[in-house]
């Protein structure tokens, strides 16, 4: 026995709307993966920057494991640019002090940071 029309339609439809959440669904789906791949991918770079090739990229340069998070170094650059890295600790259990890898071209090297410091835990690079 042949389809009615309404069948047929019916079925037209539901293919029509299938397909079209599957190609919505695949979009949103390869937009995330994009994204995550792009920031993971970004952070790893920004990490091997600033922690695998610190003297060849940082004018300051911060021994994180000798830092005890007092904060004197953030109150001393006036650049404003020096600050604990609140997401770490460091093996004495401390929020190390830091200079972000984008704030880095900041630095004008004056070593009030260093100098401040009660613990040698900061070099500066000329
Ligand atoms: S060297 Fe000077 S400008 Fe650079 S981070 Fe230290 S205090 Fe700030
Ligand atoms: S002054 Fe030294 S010990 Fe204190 S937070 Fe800065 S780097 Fe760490």
């Amino acid at each position: 026995m042949e389809k009615v029309d309404s069948e047929v339609n019916s079925e037209v439809n539901s293919e029509v709307i299938s397909e079209t959440v599957t190609e919505v669904v695949s979009e949103a789906v390869a937009e995330v993966i994009s994204e995550t791949v792009t920031e993971v991918v970004s952070e790893a770079v920004t990490k091997v920057v600033s922690d695998v090739v610190p003297d060849v990229v940082s004018k300051v340069i911060f021994h994180e494991d000798v830092c005890k998070g007092c904060r004197l170094c953030t109150t001393a650059c006036p650049k404003g640019i020096v600050v604990v890295d609140t997401d770490k600790l460091n093996s004495k259990g401390f929020h190390p002090a830091t200079v972000k890898a984008e704030d880095m071209e900041k630095c004008i090297s004056c070593a009030f940071c260093a100098t401040i410091c009660p613990d040698v835990a900061i070099e500066v690079r000329k």
